[in-house]
């Protein structure tokens, strides 16, 4: 499916170029209410210095990684996931969901919707619909084109087959392309066998030109995992905030116009105080190994409830930090219960 992408892309580039003023005069006006759009939706509307990362084509083994690390980082993001992979990976879709990103529709098989498939376009949405919609919080639905292509008429047509509840396509404004230094991860792997750390390079100067926007990435190529690890600390450096797709103020609108909760499930930065952290330390994310801990200077302090100091304290060598990648979100609240 992959090697389609590259003229899909470029062909993409043109025609959103060619509609972009119909598209954001879309969002501003007409019919306000919560479906399918003829054109493109990107996040050219967010605020300065804030984006909105995106997965495409998962989940594959890189997924859950991925998203261990945004999760401990407080940021959420959206996976766009294909039906017929992740039908056999619910797991995966509700520890994604647990962890506070969002779930959202790629068509079952990933067919450009522009040309005959097995499946009728109607079909491919419906079926990942019928997959994801337990794991999708507060009826966020979002649907994102395989290669971008919509055609225009498909949003009439999914509007009045039930398919209403979503707001889409939800196109990308960062990543897209590898012009003018800029990069699509998927092309850094396979077309440019860039390195991991060029390929965030170019992403960063993306992000620096545009300043906000959806950010496109794939999490089917185990690259991207690293990808992100070495993106994100830079651009978190650099004072970038980060919000799910449906918190994009112009997808929000629309999602809210239809009765659903933008921004539903996401949780809040890791708070220091309520995981029982001491008066007088902080509270914050380990550089070395990106869990979180209460520190003192360079220390790791107490105290700690017993069933902390068992699942913390004494993972080895005084080494007080607690590994949410491996006793989760739930784990650390129970803790925090325990204390007060
Ligand atoms: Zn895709």
């Amino acid at each position: 499916m992959i090697p389609k992408v590259f003229w899909r892309v470029a062909l993409t580039t043109v025609v959103v170029g060619l509609i972009g003023c119909g598209v954001e005069q879309g969002l501003r006006s007409g019919n306000d209410s919560q479906d399918f759009q003829p054109g493109n939706i990107s996040g050219a509307d967010l605020p300065d210095r804030t984006l909105s990362l995106t997965f495409d084509d998962g989940p594959t083994a890189a997924t859950l990684p991925i998203a261990r690390f945004l999760e401990t980082r407080g940021i959420a993001a959206t996976f766009y996931v294909l039906g017929n992979v992740a039908a056999s990976q619910t797991t995966t879709l509700q520890k994604l969901q647990k962890m506070g990103h969002l779930v959202a529709n790629h068509t079952w098989t990933h067919v450009g919707l522009d040309t005959p498939g097995n499946l009728s376009p109607y079909e491919e949405v419906a079926r990942s619909d019928r997959l994801i919609s337990p794991y999708v919080p507060g009826a966020n639905f979002l649907f994102r084109a395989p290669y971008g292509a919509f055609p225009a008429h498909l949003a009439d047509h999914f509007n009045r087959s039930g398919l209403s509840k979503y707001v889409g396509p939800i196109h990308w404004n960062i990543g897209g392309s590898m012009e003018n230094g800029f990069a699509a991860d998927w092309a850094c792997w396979q077309s440019y066998g860039l390195s991991i750390d060029e390929c965030a390079r170019r992403y960063l100067a993306e992000v620096r030109y545009r300043r906000r926007g959806i950010v496109l990435m794939h999490d089917n190529h185990a690259e991207t995992e690293h990808l992100t690890k070495r993106l994100i600390p830079w651009l978190i450096a650099e004072g970038y905030r980060f919000v799910r797709n449906d918190q994009v103020p112009g997808i929000a609108a629309k999602l809210r116009a239809g009765g659903a909760s933008p921004g539903a499930g996401v949780r809040p930065p890791f708070n220091p105080v309520q995981f029982g952290c001491p008066a007088g330390s902080t509270g914050g994310v380990s550089r070395a190994n990106g869990h979180y801990l209460c520190k003192s200077g360079d220390n790791a302090v107490g105290p700690f409830s017993p069933a902390m100091r068992t699942a913390c304290v004494n993972r080895g060598g005084g080494n007080v930090t607690c590994d949410t990648d491996r006793w989760g979100w739930d784990f650390a609240l129970k803790i925090f219960n325990d204390v007060h």
